[in-house]
């Protein structure tokens, strides 16, 4: 049933619980907060030169600890902004 396939990773994207297709970031000298990366800056605007990239992708789980305005459009845009 490739039909339920798609439609439970569309409800993992809305529920924050898939990764996105962001890199995870923080900002370099202010890493509270977990961003995610676009090309060349995050997604609430932090240029790419003023933070840190991770490995891990970025996850819109609503947590402490991630960017409220990331976890908002990589929920909106999954894959790029
Ligand atoms: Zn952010």
């Amino acid at each position: 049933m490739p039909q339920l396939g798609r439609r439970l990773r569309s409800l993992r994207f809305t529920l924050g619980l898939a990764p996105t297709g962001f890199a995870a970031s923080r900002e370099t000298g202010d890493p509270a907060l977990e961003h995610a990366l676009a090309d060349t800056a995050t997604l609430c605007g932090i240029p790419r030169r003023r933070v840190t990239v991770y490995r891990h992708p970025f996850v819109a789980r609503k947590r402490p600890g991630s960017c409220p305005q990331c976890r908002a459009k990589a929920v909106d845009a999954p894959s790029g902004p």
